[in-house]
């Protein structure tokens, strides 16, 4: 636990699981406005000497926030961390989904985990960054709309590209235990809509039948999948050590006896780092329309493959090999390895040209879950982690 005490009086611990009821309280699902969760940290920050950057969005509803804290002629760290969090159905969960509720030694509450428990903690520690000077500033942000494809956080890094002085590092608070976790796969996700040509089911060798098109480009995406599996690149610091590739929904046809006129199915590509999921679905489009196009058309002017990417990351890249990375190894938690689902560390990398890692409080087994929760020693963990890089931030 905890014990050191702040000047308000309270332990970092206590004041941590403050914060983190109150960020609970907001219910900041995606698909709802953020405003009020960003103008709640900004008020807080701002009191304790940060300088703040609101970025909206184009729609108003949304934004990101970034606070400085300490010099801007001086390369810093990034800590960031999503506002939103996934829907809660509060009929399924033993208590109310924007209420924390300590059971134990858990805190639960709709992301406690994933991942408002490392804002929470950000925030306890910013009394203590905030004494004294700083050799180098420290980055706070915040984004919108992480769970639905990482779309704030583009908008965050390349505002700090902008700067005249970048940060150097940014570390992503994604629950990984507090390990360091220094690798994370690119996706992107499709939508793929095959007109056909419909018809009677008994004349069937005269229509383009949307279903049977369908399933070959389904075969296309799996003996892809089975290419990564044989062939790589591979990198075994990941659970699953090579690229996937496969097809997660399927709907076509409206009778048993009517030739399918369209079918509409979903499938991800998810790289690592040394290849881009954006590139490789580029060239299985190329095949695709290559092996299929042409015969579709000479049968129906009007078949045809529609592409609708839903949403898209970048990888992560191990940042292992950069200066900023060797000269803070020594006080970085022990690694954990590379994971395969998504976080902004990708974007930060790619939009920002800002190397990345993920070390967070939480494990994100519980993330996304009913009754989703942290263990209080979680915080804790991270609050001392805090500490060091406070430390560090003023040699
Ligand atoms: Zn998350």
């Amino acid at each position: 636990m905890q014990a050191e005490v702040t000047r308000h009086g309270h332990s970092q611990l206590e004041a941590a699981m403050a914060h983190l009821s109150d960020l609970i309280g907001f219910d900041t699902t995606s698909a709802y406005s953020n405003l009020e969760i960003i103008s709640h940290i900004e008020t807080f920050l701002t009191h304790w000497g940060c300088e703040t950057t609101v970025l909206p969005d184009t729609s108003g509803n949304k934004a990101n926030l970034v606070a400085r804290l300490g010099p801007k002629d001086v390369p810093g760290i990034v800590l960031s961390g999503h506002t939103d969090v996934v829907p809660a159905r509060p009929a399924s969960w033993a208590s109310a989904p924007f209420t924390m509720e300590q059971r134990g030694s858990r805190l639960f509450g709709r992301g406690t985990c994933d991942m408002k428990g490392f804002l929470a903690c950000m925030l306890a520690a910013v009394p203590a960054f905030s004494q004294g000077q700083l050799s180098r500033p420290f980055y706070f942000c915040f984004s919108h709309d992480e769970e639905v494809g990482c779309q704030g956080a583009p908008a965050i890094a390349r505002y700090l590209a902008a700067l005249d002085t970048p940060p150097a590092l940014a570390i992503i608070g994604e629950p990984s235990e507090m390990q360091l976790v220094t690798g994370q796969k690119g996706k992107v996700a499709m939508t793929v809509t095959v007109h056909g040509d419909g018809g009677h089911s008994s004349f069937a060798p005269q229509h383009v039948n949307a279903v049977e098109y369908a399933s070959r480009i389904i075969e296309m995406v799996s003996q892809r999948s089975r290419r990564y599996e044989r062939e790589g690149p591979f990198d075994h610091d990941f659970t699953v050590p090579h690229s996937t590739a496969l097809t997660t929904l399927v709907e076509g046809g409206i009778a048993t006896n009517v030739t399918p006129d369209t079918c509409r199915f979903t499938f991800e590509l998810r790289s690592i780092d040394q290849a881009s999921a954006e590139a490789d679905m580029q060239a299985l489009i190329a095949d695709v329309e290559q092996a299929l196009l042409p015969e579709m058309q000479r049968q129906a002017d009007k078949a045809g493959i529609e592409w609708r990417e839903l949403f898209s990351y970048p990888a992560m890249s191990d940042a292992s090999d950069t200066d900023i990375f060797k000269r803070i190894e020594p006080i970085l938690p022990d690694r954990g390895g590379k994971v395969s689902y998504g976080s902004e560390g990708g974007v930060f990398e790619i939009e920002g040209g800002i190397p990345s890692l993920i070390i967070g409080p939480g494990s994100i087994r519980q993330a996304h879950k009913t009754d989703e929760f942290i263990e209080i020693d979680q915080l804790s963990q991270c609050l001392t982690f805090f500490d060091t890089l406070n430390d560090w931030m003023r040699h």
